[in-house]
């Protein structure tokens, strides 16, 4: 078990064509994100930052690494929650790092929003504003037979 504290760290990332949809999002729920702690990859941060005031602290720019680092961050439990609006249409160059960040987050059991309507239910959860047992075990189950942590 790992414990996620009432204020969550929360990562916000989307892809070129998908930034203004996540805006919008963050627009909506912005009374409700101020109240976390707020991260992004580096375009979707300063796009953040200028569109909303927002304060979030900037990874590096995903094709260059960005997504690589959240997916870090997680797997040393420093993120809680990931809203990735990522492009299903679109090729991209770091398509290795997209698939990996996604990997990560799946295995250390992120809170994990691909799209708006489960981000909605997410902005909405009461889970959200309570201290919450994130269950491991299968990491650690893993881990025991490997003696790598
Ligand atoms: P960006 O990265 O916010 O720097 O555009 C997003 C991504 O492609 O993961």
């Amino acid at each position: 078990m790992s414990t996620m504290k009432i204020q969550k760290k929360i990562a916000l990332v989307a892809h070129d064509k998908r930034k203004d949809d996540l805006i919008k999002w963050i627009e909506k729920h912005k009374d409700i994100l101020k109240e976390h702690q707020l991260f992004a990859t580096g375009t979707t941060g300063v796009k953040i930052e200028n569109a909303t005031g927002l304060k979030v602290k900037r990874y590096k720019s995903g094709p260059i690494g960005g997504d690589q680092q959240i997916g870090a961050a997680i797997v040393d439990e420093g993120l809680d929650v990931l809203v990735f609006f990522w492009d299903p249409l679109t090729s991209q160059a770091h398509d290795p790092d997209v698939k990996a960040l996604l990997r990560v987050a799946t295995l250390w059991n992120a809170v994990l929003a691909c799209n708006k309507s489960t981000a909605d239910f997410i902005i909405r959860s009461p889970l959200l504003n309570e201290a919450y047992k994130k269950d491991l075990s299968h990491v650690l189950d893993y881990t025991a037979d490997r003696q790598v942590i």
